[in-house]
């Protein structure tokens, strides 16, 4: 009940009851005392400025025993005087001496002492000095008759005003406990109309601080309290929508790193990390909690000199982890006291890969075109040379070789065109419907006399219904033949090649096995890259130029099929081509 404000607003009221009360009070109380003091002396000087009085007293004073006949008059002053013989008496002293000579207070005698104002009279002077301090007023008036000298001296000792303050103090002091009374009344009255409202603002201020943006306050009043609490809740809505906008910014970026393919890691400036997202972590190959800064990265780009950068400088770096290289961009997020350090990191493994192999590739052509070349240039040459000496048959010969160079650095030159065409997609695919088992038929018979020609033995079996496929027939035929082609080339003479065919789940395929020198395992991977081969000088031997596997897969990919080498058991290859029965996606290829 008694929470802080309102104590003090108890404190306050009784504290302003009590001084209001203390100052009333001694106010008072000085103003009646003086009132009284004021009173006396004033009721004296009446008195004692009365001539006739004051003859009246000499001439008694003139008379045998003359204080007993003052002591007369006196009495029948003493409604003027105010003598009342409790608080207010008067005396009759000898002048001389000061001593009691009579008095309407007969202890007076014994208990009366020489006071300023009496000492005063004996010199022959009126006393009627005035000590606020003392608990008495007094008056002493010289009267003198004939031969006998007096003092007339009145005295009141402040009972009436002391009893009067005394029941002046007693009002006060219930006044001031009625007072405190009211005052803590007035407080609850205060409470309910001031801290309650106070209080709802607080525990709304804690329930947005605790992140309840739901409930607005009442407004139960127009006044300050209830503007503030408008004025509360405004704030609450407007912090509310800045929060959702902040939520919101947050959220985006949050996705954005968690799906970008770019690595992020932030560090603040104490160098611990922020954030790290799922691409960081898959390029570094460490956990967030294993990418402390100091081990990562401070080799590569120390913390301090990114800190010491401007915003938009930045400074790049290269990390390979594993096979993968990996750019590093390190950046100041912020030059601020609460900045810190951004990393970017880009995979550029496929980049480079890509760099390396156009690299090879057009060191691969340039050798490709140099050998026939070369052979042209010195065959050329030597007949030149001889100058008509050369035997015809060898000068023949020599000339049937510039012309075997020449078509090979044809054929070369066509694969690498037709190459190009389909890596930049200006080959267009002419697609149609058309039966798989005519177009392997077609092939077969088409490679059977060149098979025959080395004595192999060409068989074939489908070994399901062949439906119609939608392809380019033309380019599919060519792949077949490539692969029919290989096996009889890389199968020494008297082999054996065999076509198997069907179709299963929506596909078609055809693996062609022969019994031939095979592929040694080291090279399965890579005989369907440009101008790779297993034996270069067999396959020149042959008219191969390297490129036929690279061309049929290019072929077999806009088809969204396959082309791959195939488990084989014994010694011989087994390439498989397996594709769609229909095309769903349309990409680059043209339904014709
Ligand atoms: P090429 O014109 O040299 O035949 P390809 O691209 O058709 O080029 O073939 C690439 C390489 O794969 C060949 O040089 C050869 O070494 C190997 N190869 C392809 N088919 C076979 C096969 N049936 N048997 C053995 N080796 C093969």
């Amino acid at each position: 009940m008694f929470r802080s404000l309102h104590m003090k607003l108890v404190m306050i009221l009784l504290l302003l009851v009590t001084s209001l009360m203390a100052v009333v009070g001694a106010f008072l109380i000085t103003r009646v005392t003086n009132f009284f003091i004021d009173d006396f002396y004033q009721q004296m000087s009446d008195a004692f400025g009365d001539a006739d009085f004051v003859s009246s007293l000499r001439a008694e004073a003139g008379q045998d025993e003359g204080y007993r006949r003052i002591q007369s008059l006196l009495e029948l002053y003493a409604g003027t005087l105010g003598i009342d013989s409790r608080s207010r008496n008067y005396y009759v002293l000898d002048a001389d001496t000061g001593e009691f000579l009579a008095g309407s207070d007969e202890e007076g005698g014994a208990t009366l002492q020489q006071t300023a104002n009496i000492l005063t009279a004996r010199n022959g002077k009126v006393g009627d000095k005035r000590d606020i301090a003392s608990n008495f007023m007094d008056v002493a008036v010289p009267i003198s008759g004939g031969e006998n000298h007096y003092i007339v001296y009145i005295r009141d000792n402040r009972s009436t005003v002391a009893s009067l303050n005394s029941q002046l103090l007693l009002i006060i002091l219930q006044a001031l406990l009625v007072g405190l009374l009211v005052s803590v009344l007035l407080s609850f009255l205060l409470a309910k109309t001031m801290i309650d409202p106070i209080e709802k603002l607080t525990e709304g201020a804690e329930r947005i601080a605790s992140g309840d943006f739901d409930e607005q306050l009442e407004v139960d009043s127009t006044d300050e309290l209830g503007i503030l609490t408008n004025t509360f809740n405004d704030m609450a809505s407007v912090l509310h929508e800045t929060l959702d906008a902040v939520e919101n910014e947050r959220n985006k970026l949050d996705t954005l790193f968690l799906h970008m393919t770019d690595g992020v890691v932030a560090y603040d400036r104490d160098g611990a990390l922020i954030h790290c997202n799922p691409a960081a972590v898959g390029l570094l190959g460490r956990a967030p909690q294993e990418c402390d800064y100091a081990t990562v990265f401070e080799p590569l780009c120390p913390f301090e000199r990114v800190m010491s950068m401007q915003r938009d400088d930045f400074i790049e770096s290269t990390l390979t982890v594993g096979d993968r290289s990996v750019e590093l961009y390190f950046a100041p997020f912020s030059d601020e006291d609460r900045g810190g350090v951004l990393i970017v990191l880009h995979d550029v493994t496929e980049q480079r890969k890509t760099e390396d192999r156009r690299r090879e590739f057009v060191a691969n052509v340039s050798h490709e075109l140099r050998t026939p070349l070369t052979n042209i240039r010195s065959y050329a040459e030597t007949i030149r040379d001889a100058d008509g000496d050369l035997p015809r048959e060898t000068e023949n010969g020599f000339l049937d070789v510039v012309i075997q160079e020449t078509d090979r650095m044809t054929h070369i030159v066509q694969d690498l065109l037709t190459l190009s065409r389909l890596d930049s997609g200006r080959t267009e695919m002419v697609m149609a419907r058309f039966p798989f088992g005519e177009a392997i038929d077609n092939v077969l018979r088409s490679i059977a006399l060149e098979a025959q020609r080395h004595g192999h033995e060409l068989t074939h079996e489908y070994l399901t219904d062949l439906p119609l496929v939608m392809g380019d027939r033309g380019r599919i035929e060519q792949v077949m033949l490539n692969v029919l082609s290989n096996a009889v080339k890389y199968t020494p003479d008297g082999g054996h090649i065999h076509v198997t065919a069907g179709a299963a789940e929506g596909r078609v395929w055809m693996e062609v096995s022969d019994d031939g020198i095979g592929i040694p395992v080291a090279d399965r991977e890579r005989i369907f890259e440009r101008f790779y081969r297993v034996d270069k000088a067999r396959s020149r031997e042959s008219g191969g130029t390297g490129l036929g596997l690279s061309i049929a897969t290019e072929i077999v990919q806009r088809h969204n099929g396959t082309l791959s080498l195939a488990e084989h058991e014994g010694p011989g290859t087994t390439v498989r081509l397996e594709l769609p029965i229909l095309q769903h996606v349309v990409g680059e290829a043209s339904y014709g």
